[in-house]
Formats: C-alpha cells, structure tokens, sequence
C-alpha cells in the first residue's frame, strides 16, 4: 500500500516556553457563551444555550501571522475567545474531572464571515461557510496548566488599530471551560490534540484588509493578527 499523493503534514500550534508542538486533531468552537454577546445577537440569554460547531485542523494561524481578506464576504468579523488544548482522551466525563484532560490554555480568534453566517441562519440551514474556512482559526502559543494553572477568570480584550472593541472577563462564560469539555465528551471522543474555542463576549465588528488585530486574556498571552 502508497499513498497516492504526499499527506499534508499535521497542523501544530507552539507550545509556549519550549520548542515544543501541539499537534491538531479537531478544531471545536462554543456560540452564544457570553451573555452579552447572546443579547447583542438579538436572543434572550434565557432561551439559548451554548452551540457547538467545528473547524478543519488546518485553519489553524499561529500568532503573528498575517491572515488574508476571504473570499464571498464583506462582513469580515474577529470573536477573541479562550482556546483549551485537550491532552488526553475523554469519553462521558464530569465538570469535575475536566481538568485532568485539559493540556492548556491559548488565545484565539473565531475568524467568522458574518454576511454568510447572517444568511444561512436566516435559511436554518449550516453555518460552515461562515466559520470553516481557511485560515479562520488564530492562535497563540498554549501555555501548560502545570506551569499557569486553570484560569478561572481573567480580562478578555481586543482592540483594532489600537481602539478596544471587546472587553470583558472569562468568568463570565455562560458555560465554563469545565462544562464545555464535559458537553463535549457526551457528544464526541475527544482527543489529545483536540482545540476548544469557547465563545466570544460583545463587541463584534468587522475588519478590513489592513487592519491589525490586537488582543489577550490576563494571565494567559497576547495574540497579534494583520488582515492583508
Ligand atoms: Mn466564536
């Protein structure tokens, strides 16, 4: 047995402080996790509970990097979010087990064309043309719980071109960082090398190319993305 053609190599997300890499399985993300962000969606925080959607492994962008304008939108949205770095195998666990399977923690970006996202809602129909694209999933470098803890709560920021746009604390998640593993788990294997992007807080926008992005969670790390 070949392959018939040369595999794409594995995509890999740093791992902060060392040489070391995090090789991606599956990209997970969290909609309608933040208050806030649920209201300013027009939905009552009442009525919604958190949605779960995926990414490709290779839409993954390390920090630093410029990332292009995509094609089939002109409502280029950034969502800054907590990203948790899955370590080891998880079927059917508990809140309370959650962090023995939690690696890391990183800051990323749920890059979203909002037009098209607008319009498949609007259809109840799939999101992925909003969501899953290339080079929509930014990121830091993962920083290990055993060196910076599970973070609980921490000030959540972006600004554009220097102005601030979203601000607000990872403490006030609608479902926490333990939570989301455990919904996942009951849902799906999770695997080590699994990223979990767990939803935005207010402040939405859109970028243009040009634009640069800066953003970061206290007591985690600062990601810088320019859109070309
Ligand atoms: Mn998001």
């Amino acid at each position: 047995m070949s392959m018939i053609f040369t595999p794409k190599p594995t995509p890999v997300v740093d791992i902060a402080g060392t040489n070391d890499k995090f090789p991606v399985n599956r990209i997970y993300c969290v909609g309608m996790n933040y208050h806030d962000h649920v209201v300013e969606f027009g939905s009552d925080p009442q009525e919604v509970d958190p949605v779960f959607f995926l990414k490709p492994a290779d839409a993954i962008v390390g920090n630093n990097v410029d990332v292009p304008y995509p094609p089939k939108t002109s409502d280029f949205h950034y969502e800054i979010e907590l990203v948790l770095a899955i370590g080891k195998q998880a079927i059917n666990i508990t809140a309370d087990q959650a962090e023995n399977y939690i690696y890391g923690y990183a800051v990323g970006n749920d890059l979203t064309r909002r037009d098209l996202q607008a319009e498949m809602k609007a259809l109840g129909m799939p999101w992925d043309t909003s969501k899953a694209f290339d080079k929509s999933a930014t990121i830091t470098a993962i920083h290990p719980a055993s060196v910076i803890g599970h973070p609980k709560e921490g000030r959540i920021w972006l600004s554009v071109n220097g102005e601030i746009q979203q601000n607000s604390d990872i403490k006030m998640m609608i479902a926490s960082s333990n939570q989301i593993v455990a919904a996942l788990s009951e849902l799906y294997t999770l695997e080590p090398g699994d990223l979990i992007y767990t939803g935005t807080p207010a402040g939405i926008g859109p970028v243009v190319s040009g634009d640069v992005m800066e953003a970061g969670i206290d007591g985690i790390d600062r990601l810088t993305t320019r859109v070309i």
